[in-house]
């Protein structure tokens, strides 16, 4: 532990982990994770373990206020995963109310893992159903049925803990009828949070070589759009409001880590490829130890803020979990304070007047007003329904000041 010349209170650091294994890999999907590989689980735990220490050793986890296991699909990792959390929850000190979520999907979820998570301290489980029409998890290419989804649903929502669930709109092929089915069963698990994404065709992907060969028809946003709007409507009658553009929870059961990035917190990600944002002081301290180098600030000031992600394959992680997680992104104060703003903007409760003006954009928010994008309200500018189904102009805006 580094010891600091002036008492400063800890700096709240939530925690994300990126494990990089898939039972199979889904049709749409561009994330990096490797289906197989067991025989590197085992180092990937070591692995992460290892880097958690590193950042721990820096004092960067001594005020954790939210773990989140994410992938890829953590529950692959079978009886390896409880060692994981057991082994971050001993290098990190967690607030005693800190949120501890494990994304888990159909295929990798059994009773016994959860069981073991559950005793290991997880409260929350993300589970990836996507759908609960068989024809549509067929075009997807997930590995399992509505069935087994629905058999999954049902074991970790009897665990005590949490339950979230991804669902996915205008896939190929989806109908108005099937996205209300899947609606109205997801409601039914007894699920607190949901989040609903439409469907995009990433480059590379065998949907897209699909798509490109005319064997099943592209997703089509209008469709996507109205589908978003019947998720808002289902959902609020079930009593899910909607906080963020693609989130829906029961009152107090909104996704506390997930704020944390949409209210401009700090994160740590590990893991081969897991994005990190820090105050730029913290990070600087890290960097002048480890002689990273930390690059150049886009425009005129000092920086206030670095992003940075790792970006690379499982065996040079493995090889090297302490190398430079570069390239650093540093952003200034103003910048700062415009991306404080676009982020806030993706809130249902928007972004405070004050915000708006710190970051010197009152101009832009009424000119985006005028295009019936965002409105104005109690002291805060909020996105519309229009500007979320517009989000890139919105967003871009901001952003560019
Ligand atoms: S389970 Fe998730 S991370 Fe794994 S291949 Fe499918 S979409 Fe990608």
């Amino acid at each position: 532990m580094v010891v600091s010349a002036a008492a400063e209170p800890p700096l709240a650091v939530a925690l994300y982990v990126h494990v990089p294994f898939c039972r199979s890999k889904c049709a749409y999907c561009d994330f990096y994770s490797l289906a197989g590989h067991e025989q590197l689980q085992p180092a990937f735990v070591d692995a992460a373990l290892f880097e958690a220490g590193h950042w721990s050793h820096y004092d960067l986890l001594d005020d954790v206020p939210s773990l989140y296991v994410g992938g890829g699909t953590p529950t692959a990792l079978g009886g390896e995963l409880p060692r994981l959390v057991a082994g971050l929850l001993e290098t990190a000190c967690l607030r005693s109310d800190a949120e501890i979520t494990v994304e888990t999907n159909p295929e990798t979820t059994d009773a016994a893992l959860v069981d073991a998570l559950v005793a290991a301290g997880v409260g929350r489980f993300s589970l990836g159903v996507q759908s609960f029409d068989d024809a549509v998890l067929r075009v997807l290419g997930r590995p399992h049925d509505a069935r087994r989804a629905a058999d999954a649903a049902r074991l970790l929502a009897a665990s005590g803990a949490s339950l979230s669930l991804d669902l996915i709109c205008g896939a190929p092929g989806q109908t108005e009828a099937s996205w209300r089915g899947t609606l109205h069963r997801a409601v039914e698990t007894g699920a607190s949070h949901l989040s609903v994404y439409p469907l995009s065709v990433e480059g590379g992907t065998p949907l897209e070589a699909t798509v490109a060969a005319g064997s099943v028809a592209a997703p089509d946003p209008d469709v996507a759009a109205e589908m978003m709007l019947t998720a808002e409507s289902v959902l609020r009658d079930a009593g899910l409001y909607r906080y963020e553009v693609a989130n829906y929870a029961r009152p107090g059961n909104e996704s506390r880590h997930n704020l944390v990035y949409w209210q401009g917190g700090a994160y740590l990600g590990i893991g081969p490829h897991a994005a990190s944002m820090l105050p730029f002081r913290a990070l600087r301290d890290v960097a002048s130890s480890e002689c990273w180098a930390l690059g150049q600030l886009a425009e005129d000031g000092q920086p206030a803020r670095a992003r940075f992600s790792r970006d690379v394959q499982l065996l040079d992680y493995l090889k090297g979990p302490l190398a430079s997680p570069g390239p650093f992104e540093l952003l200034s104060a103003a910048q700062t304070a415009r991306e404080d703003v676009m982020l806030g903007l993706r809130l249902v409760r928007g972004v405070t007047h004050a915000a708006v003006e710190a970051a010197g954009l009152p101009e832009v928010l009424r000119r985006l007003e005028g295009e019936g994008l965002v409105e104005s309200e109690d002291g805060r500018w909020r996105t519309t329904e229009r500007g979320w189904l517009l989000g890139n102009r919105v967003f871009g805006a901001v952003w560019n000041g």
